[in-house]
């Protein structure tokens, strides 16, 4: 007899927590924070006891799915952390940065500790830790070292889809297709939505950038460090080296997403069919001329004596914090400025007040005019659309019961109406607390 519960993405799109206890054994898939608006009222304490978990299988880095591992290791885990090698790589510059804005979560010490209770597995390999629990991780096409959990326990088999990418995004390959299962917990942070394609994306920012530069105006772009700034480097790099894009100053002012650079320069192993004949065509994949960096925060503060045009790529993605705060505080003001949104931007952020083309915006405890020029990409995600969340649903067979997570409540029920009609297994939107037996 075994137990899965579920203790977050209820209903959103951020804390991903799940605990299974099967063969003897207490497990947590995934141990993320609520982030944004969803985190008011979250708990320092987590709702187990941490020394009793005996492993963790984590999907991927972000802080969504990872973040709560300090507070787990805080309060005594001592078990072990099964996951991608890449994911260990970015987990350490993610928690970091997480101990850097919130130093109550955690030490430098819980940090390394947890590091160490970290195991690295490859994708496709299936690995038995008894002879009732075995796993699997197949590549899930969401972000570096992202993954699908396949788990055998108790005689059944359960996947948990943790983020779904996109077919055909860059860099990476595509969502592995899963054929079996008994049980599925699938994210539906899209469902009921739709994207528009990657040659849409690649589209509309040569053509922004054609703009910016015949127009020389300041080019700001708040990006996620992790994935979404490399994407966007690796469409740079073919825009400015086929000609597409006459070059001008591109400045990667984050140092963190340049830390998450280097690891996807590294992890070429990853990489799909296209990323790697370019690569074998000697190619540079994130680098291309008059790119630069600036790694310190006295080089960062030379971008504003600089004479447009240029862009600017500097976090964080909804304009929380980060050095494009800093940006926009003296820029917002000025009509040549542009803004381009390259992702999500949650309710109640900056990010969002900018896009919304509200006048005043507050940023830093500083109320300022925004009067600059907003675009925004929309194409670029690196979440599954509703079709992409179908197509990877409609590879799998035997399945028993589907748990529908990972998203608010319009696109987990959009998401829930398709998979009745089209396959007819039973389903449920689990809440918070809910446990199911098996
Ligand atoms: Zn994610």
């Amino acid at each position: 007899m075994g137990r899965l519960t579920f203790y977050g993405a209820c209903g959103t799109v951020t804390g991903s927590l799940y605990l299974m206890e099967a063969a003897g054994k207490k497990i947590l898939v995934d141990c993320g924070l609520y982030q944004g608006v969803e985190a008011v009222g979250q708990e320092r304490s987590l709702p187990f006891d941490p020394q009793e978990i005996d492993y963790v299988f984590l999907t991927h880095a972000h802080l969504d799915h990872s973040g709560r591992l300090l507070e787990l290791v805080r309060g005594g885990f001592r078990g072990e952390i099964l996951t991608l090698q890449a994911t260990i790589e970015l987990l350490e510059i993610v928690l970091r940065d997480r101990l850097h804005l919130d130093p109550q979560a955690g030490t430098e010490g819980d940090l390394s500790r947890l590091l160490e209770l970290c195991w690295p597995f490859a994708y496709h390999e299936t690995v038995e830790i008894s002879p009732y629990l075995s796993f699997r991780f197949q590549d899930a096409g969401h972000i570096l070292g992202s993954a699908h959990l396949e788990l055998w326990a108790e005689g059944q088999k359960f996947v948990f889809s943790g983020d779904i990418g996109r077919w055909a995004s860059p860099i990476i390959r595509d969502p592995t297709p899963i054929t079996e299962a008994d049980y599925v917990v699938v994210e539906s942070t899209y469902g009921g939505k739709r994207h528009p394609s990657w040659s849409t994306a690649k589209r509309q920012l040569q053509q922004l950038l054609r703009l910016a530069r015949s127009k020389k105006v300041r080019l700001f772009m708040p990006s996620f460090a992790i994935g979404r700034t490399q994407e966007i480097l690796y469409f740079l790099n073919e825009l400015v080296e086929s000609g597409k894009v006459e070059p001008f100053p591109v400045i990667l002012d984050s140092p963190m997403a340049l830390r998450v650079t280097k690891i996807y320069a590294k992890h070429t192993e990853l990489y799909d069919e296209e990323a790697l004949k370019r690569l074998a065509s000697g190619d540079e994949i994130f680098s291309f001329p008059l790119l630069f960096s600036t790694p310190s925060v006295a080089s960062s503060r030379h971008i504003d004596r600089l004479q447009p045009p240029y862009l600017v790529i500097a976090g964080s993605g909804m304009v929380t914090g980060g050095r494009i705060v800093a940006h926009l505080k003296h820029h917002l003001g000025d009509p040549h400025t542009w803004i381009v949104f390259v992702g999500y931007q949650g309710e109640g952020t900056p990010g969002r007040a900018i896009l919304e083309r509200r006048p005043v915006i507050k940023l830093d405890n500083h109320w300022v005019a925004n009067k600059a020029k907003v675009f925004r990409l929309e194409a670029f995600s690196a979440h599954a659309d509703h079709q992409e969340l179908i197509r990877w649903l409609s590879a799998l067979q035997g399945v028993k019961r589907l748990f529908i997570t990972h998203g608010e409540e319009p696109s987990r029920v959009a998401l829930q109406r398709e998979v009745k009609l089209r396959f007819g297994w039973p389903s449920e939107r689990p809440q918070v607390g809910r446990s199911f037996a098996f």
